[in-house]
């Protein structure tokens, strides 16, 4: 048993089963013994790989977002250039290293990062060092002023609470303990006011209250300082049940999200739907949701992809392969989507027409 089984097991013990989003808060916050208090999962050593992990190119059409975006905004200066969840920095260096075409802007970026994990602010720290980065606990830690904001793979690394309705009966979706081993079930009923429109017998239902706080708090922000942000993440933005999305993977492979409790990453689908709406009503322009394939394509990657083919040839091959990872329907290109949000009504770059997907 790992110490934050242990933990989790006196815990449950001594309280009652646990809603799921406390266990999923725990094996990724838990101060001492927290997925990502403890390491870097990120990379091809580690558990899983992200979108900048894959290729520059990512990062690098960022960065032309948000220098498109600075520069429809009358290129404020100084703003506050912000990422939520940096991981290892590599998005951020990337974009920063993009942007520094555009004279002006990194000079005036603030470059400010959320991030909880004292082991991936370290990596942060190597990545991004020369930028002189701040970091903050959470979005309220963010100096004023213009923000410029982005997160990649963020919001889906917030807990989900789960409810089940059977027989008209809302019931949250808890973990408790059987022979030693940590199960699912379900708590005795709770108040129908978290009962979703609509909601279908036996269907499990999602929601995130902290991804929809932080939504909340960057629509404020944005309506009150001006300024653009872009989420991307995976997910769905239909309203509908969203089914068990509890994923959790170790070592590039699914596991049982109670099986390594601190040792393997676990996630949820995001709700695009619900965290533009949490935006909304702190008062931002919800633009809504591109397929992250088709705001990439637009964004020009394909023409980068030529250029760095053509400079690096030995590489062709790979950039190719990290090309279609990015964009293609059935790899990251549909399922990965990204929300803008803006404190005006300008439209962010490539959110002023439907890019069809
Ligand atoms: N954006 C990076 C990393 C994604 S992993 C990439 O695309 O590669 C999720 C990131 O969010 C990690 O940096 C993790 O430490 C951070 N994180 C998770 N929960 C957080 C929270 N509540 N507040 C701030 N950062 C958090």
């Amino acid at each position: 048993m790992t110490p934050l089984h242990e933990i989790i097991t006196r815990r449950i013990r001594a309280d009652g089963p646990m809603p799921v989003a406390e266990y999923m808060a725990l094996c990724l916050g838990h101060p001492e013994h927290g997925y990502y208090t403890t390491r870097d999962p990120l990379g091809r050593s580690g558990d899983f790989t992200t979108a900048p992990e894959i290729s520059q190119m990512f990062g690098e059409m960022l960065g032309l977002w948000l220098v498109q975006a600075w520069m429809d905004r009358g290129s404020p200066i100084p703003f506050v250039l912000a990422e939520l969840g940096p991981g290892r920095g590599t998005l951020m260096a990337d974009a920063l290293r993009a942007a520094a075409r555009v004279t002006g802007f990194t000079e005036a970026a603030d470059l400010w990062l959320v991030e909880t994990s004292p082991a991936l602010r370290r990596k942060q720290w190597e990545a991004l060092g020369a930028y002189q980065p701040h970091w903050a606990d959470d979005l309220a830690g963010l100096p004023d002023g213009p923000l410029f904001l982005i997160a990649n793979e963020f919001f889906d690394a917030l807990p989900v609470r789960q409810f089940v309705v059977s027989d008209g009966v809302l019931r949250e979706r808890v973990v408790g303990i059987e022979n030693d081993a940590l199960i699912f079930g379900l708590s005795p009923p709770v108040s129908s006011g978290d009962m979703p429109e609509g909601a279908e017998d036996g269907a499990i239902y999602e929601t995130c209250p902290q991804g929809r706080a932080i939504a909340v708090g960057i629509g404020e922000r944005l309506a009150a300082s001006g300024g653009a942000a872009l989420a991307v993440d995976y997910g769905h933005a239909v309203p509908r049940a969203s089914g068990d999305t509890l994923q959790a993977m170790k070592g590039h492979a699914y596991a049982n999200p109670l099986d390594f409790p601190g040792e393997a990453d676990i996630t949820a689908h995001v709700d695009f739907l619900a965290l533009a709406k949490a935006a909304e009503s702190g008062g931002a322009t919800n633009w809504g949701v591109r397929g992250q394939g088709a705001l990439l394509d637009w964004l020009g990657i394909r023409v980068r992809a030529a250029i760095l083919a053509k400079k690096q040839p030995d590489r062709a091959d790979e950039i190719e392969v990290a090309l279609a990872r990015l964009t293609e329907p059935d790899a990251m290109g549909t399922l990965f989507k990204a929300l803008a949000l803006s404190g005006d009504d300008t439209p962010p770059p490539g959110f002023a027409e439907d890019l069809g997907a």
